[in-house]
Parts: structure tokens; sequence; C-alpha cells
């Protein structure tokens, strides 16, 4: 009975990358795999476990095979202090580069661990193209955990295959993304820099990552049929690659409130109440959620200017900042602005981070500002909000034409260069008018709004649908989970008949 048991157990591992736009969902993805019967375990370092043990704790007293198996971050080795193990914590681009080794530092760790788990399959983050190797070592499957849309993975493929950015003279000039179903247009001034430069080197790290895709079982999408279904069918024809979409995974593994503030974050407790209390106050759909997501800390001027955007717009607002460890002047305005808010009672600040879900399920929050990453995305989708989309960096821009062109639930803010917070000049500043003016448009009662609204909740409809029993996403999940049993089956039939 206990072979049997074992033969028939799937043991998965998961390896996420130590940032929480890709750390949170593999995390729920995880978890959904536990209670739909497999055997998880994750495999992370001490300070990323403690920000979701509470979830895993909490799963194993249901009953629930999941654990978690930790391995040491290299601090010393890398000259940082304990616990700073997570590219969050990269206040500076040499903290930055100092964490990023010490994740390269750990792979030693975790083919080891490999080795000694002799999982039946592995799901790792798309940041780390080598496990490729590794799962071929072990004769398993490799699924490629990737961690944005459908829809700028088809985007980014065809610009990076027929670069269609080369032949213009200007980098301001538009061009249209080749062989999408609908005309995209974008600047060159909007794609990640490695793309847009005249003669890309090759071989770099994010030509390894592609390639891994190539080279993997499949790709796990934290996304939706309803969501995407044209970019995840180009995805599986024309780029040929095997993909299941699972999501959204913050809803469904996240169904109750307790779970929704904890998620991601050590929780600091105390301080829900008052922006609870605060937004309780206001009437529904009253208020708009400003977020950059996990990483960005913008420069002082442009906090400055959106502080004046959001006042000048007259709408409600609750804003998240993240500090900024540079020594700037402007502390002091914040901090009147924050105070002139609070008497006012026209917006909230909560400092560095927020219980995002929670947050958007309030009634009274009204629409998103985001810098379009794409788990914030999929969060203000589930909860029917339209949005503002500010990209910043990597493939967001992307996402910022999904949400405006595809989807038609955002309104550009009208930012022109793919940066990286710590590159945002005085040149690429986004002024309060502008943004005053996308506020406005979107919180306003016009009938643009209203249609956007309307198309928002429709998707959170679909969104919640897809991940009930019989819906698309829970489909997805078992029938994968079936399938990668069926694989263990086979591969241990061979064995066995390779050893008699
Ligand atoms: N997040 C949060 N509170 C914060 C900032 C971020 O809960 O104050 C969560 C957010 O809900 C999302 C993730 O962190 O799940 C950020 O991922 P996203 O893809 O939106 O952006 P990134 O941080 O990777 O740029």
């Amino acid at each position: 009975m206990e072979s049997q048991q074992s033969h028939e157990q799937l043991n998965v591992t998961f390896l996420p990358y130590p940032t929480p736009g890709h750390m949170i969902p593999m995390i729920d993805t995880a978890r959904l795999f536990a209670k739909h019967g497999a055997t998880v375990t994750i495999i992370t370092t001490h300070a990323n476990a403690s920000t979701f043990q509470k979830h895993i704790d909490s799963d194993i007293s249901l009953g629930y095979p999941i654990k978690t198996q930790l391995i040491q971050f290299p601090a010393a080795q890398v000259g940082l202090p304990d616990g700073v193990e997570n590219v969050k914590d990269g206040s500076s681009l040499e903290l930055l580069g100092k964490i990023s080794q010490g994740i390269f530092l750990l792979q030693g760790q975790i083919e080891l661990l490999f080795q000694h788990l002799q999982p039946d399959c592995i799901v790792t983050d798309m940041m780390y193209p080598w496990t490729v190797e590794s799962a071929a070592k072990l004769g398993i499957p490799r699924l490629h955990y990737y961690s944005t849309s459908y829809f700028s993975n088809c985007a980014s493929y065809f610009v990076r295959k027929y670069r269609p950015h080369d032949s213009l003279d200007s980098d301001d000039q538009k061009f249209t993304v080749p062989c999408l179903p609908i005309s995209i247009e974008m600047t060159p001034l909007q794609l990640p820099e490695w793309i847009r430069t005249k003669n890309p080197s090759t071989g770099g790290f994010f030509e390894a990552m592609y390639e891994s895709e190539k080279n993997s079982y499949g790709t796990l999408y934290n996304s939706f049929h309803e969501l995407e279904s044209d970019y995840e069918q180009l995805n599986k024809t024309t780029m040929g690659i095997k993909s299941w979409s699972v999501g959204p995974v913050s809803a469904w593994a996240n169904k109750d409130d307790e779970k929704k503030a904890n998620r991601g974050h050590m929780g600091e407790s105390g301080k829900e109440l008052e922006w609870l209390n605060w937004l309780n106050s206001k009437q529904n759909d009253s208020v708009l959620y400003v977020s950059f997501g996990s990483l960005t800390r913008l420069p002082n001027a442009q906090l400055l200017e959106i502080a004046h955007g959001l006042e000048i717009s007259g709408h409600n607002f609750i804003w998240v900042i993240r500090k900024n460890d540079r020594d700037e002047d402007g502390d002091n305005f914040l901090q009147e602005f924050e105070q002139r808010m609070k008497e006012s009672k026209k917006g909230y600040i909560i400092w560095n981070w927020a219980p995002q879900l929670l947050i958007l399920d309030q009634p009274a929050v009204g629409g998103i500002v985001t810098h379009c990453g794409w788990n914030s995305i999929l969060e203000s989708i589930n909860a029917g909000l339209p949005m503002i989309a500010w990209p910043m960096f990597a493939e967001q821009f992307y996402n910022e034409r999904l949400l405006v062109d595809v989807l038609k639930i955002g309104v550009p803010v009208g930012v022109k260069e793919n940066k990286y917070w710590f590159n945002i000049g005085e040149e690429t500043l986004v002024r309060r008018e502008e943004i005053m003016k996308a506020v406005v448009l979107l919180m306003g009662s016009s009938q643009e709004s209203k249609e956007m609204r309307l198309k928002a909740k429709k998707l959170a409809d679909a969104s919640k649908r897809t991940i009930e029993e019989g819906g698309h996403s829970y489909n997805n999940l078992l029938q994968l989970i079936d399938e990668l049993k069926s694989l263990k089956i086979s591969r241990e039939l061979d064995k066995s008949r390779l050893d008699n």
C-alpha cells in the first residue's frame, strides 16, 4: 500500500526568485498545487521564508502536504548585513548588485538539494535558466514560471524577432508590433534598453532566459483564458510553447481576509484599522489607490509632482510611498503634505508596504494608478478596477498597451521612456498636469470612464469564475497535475523495465 501511494504521489519542488513580484505568485501557485494533490517543497532562504511561512503553516494545519526547505543566503560573502536577501531590499544600485550576486551564488546549494529531494518535477522562476539542465540531469520535467502576461511575452518575442524599431530614424518615432491580432504601436524608447540598442550583443542573460523557456516542458502563467485568450493561443501556436494558465493565483489561494492582509509580507499589526476606517468613511468607488509596486522608490522631484497632481485632481486617494534612502530635500514637503491631506481627509499615505489585496477589495476604492507590474494588474482586474497606466521598466510598457488598447480599461499617464526608477531625471518626470488629467478622466463620470468601469467589472466576474470548480484555470491546474503524474508513472515503468 505504502509503495503504491509513493508511486501515485507527485512531488513538486518550487524555486521562487526572491523579488515580491515573482515570489508572491509562485508561493500562491505552490500552495494551490498542494491543495490539489501534489506534495510540495519550496526552496528559499530564511528571510524570504519569513514573509510567507505563516501561510504554509496554516496550510499544513489544514492537512496539505507542503513544506519550506531553507538554504543559507551568502550574506557575509557578498558583504550584506543578515536578512537582506530580497531584491526589494535593494535601495541603492550597490545593494541591488550585492543581492543579485548573493542570489547567483545560491546555485550550488540548490543543485545539491534537487539531487537530495529527487522531485518528480521542478517549477522554477524564469530568472533561473540553468535549472533546465538540473531537470535534464534528474530526467524530470522543468516548468518555466513566467511572471507576466501572455501579451507581453508575445509582443516582446515579435519585437526581438523582427526588430521593427531598427529601421526608424529616431527613438521617439512609432512602430507597429509585428504579428499581433490588433495594431499595437510603441516607440523604441519604451522598449527595455537591451532590446532598443541597434547592435544587441548575443548570449546575454535574457537570451538564456528565453532559450530556457523553449527547452522546458512548458510554461506556467499567472493569467487566465478569458483575459488574454488571443495571446494565449498565439503563444502556443506561433511560438510553439506549451503553457497552462492557472491564474489569478492570488485570488485563488488567498480567499480569506487574514490571508489577504498578510500576503507577501511579515505584517505590521495595529496600522491596519486606521486605513480601513479611513476608507470606510468614503463613498463607493470614490478613492484612487496609488502604488508603484514592490521595488520602485521614486525620487523626491517625482513624488512632489504626484502629490500636487493628486491634490489638484480633487479626488480622494490612498498612496503607498516607498522611502528612498538617498539623501534628498523634500521629506519635509511630504510630511507637511501628509498632514494637510489628513486634515482635509482627501488623502491617506501608507509608508513602504500596503496590504494591497485587502485595499483593492474595499468598496470605496474605484481605481488604481499602477506601474503596470503584472501582479498589480491582475489583482486590480480581480477587484474590477480600471487603471491609470504608469509603466516604468522591463515589460511594463507592453502591459500598458494591453490595458489601454486591448482590454480598454486603462488611461495612459503618458510615460515616454523605459527607465529604472534610479535613472529617472528631471527631463523624464511625469508632470502634475498630466497626472491630474489622467485622474480626472479615470475617476470622473464621463462616458469613457463609465465604459472602462463596466469592462473592468466584467473581467472581474470572469476572473472569479475561472478559478471556481469547472472554470478554465481550475481545470488547467488539475489537468497539469494529472499530466505530471502520468509522466512520473511512465518514467517509473521505463526505469523498472531497464532494471529487469
Ligand atoms: N505589494 C503589496 N504591497 C505593497 C507593494 C506591493 O502587497 O505595498 C504586492 C502586490 O500586491 C503584488 C506584488 O507585491 O502582488 C508586486 O508585484 P507587481 O508585479 O505588481 O510589481 P513589482 O513589484 O514586481 O514591480
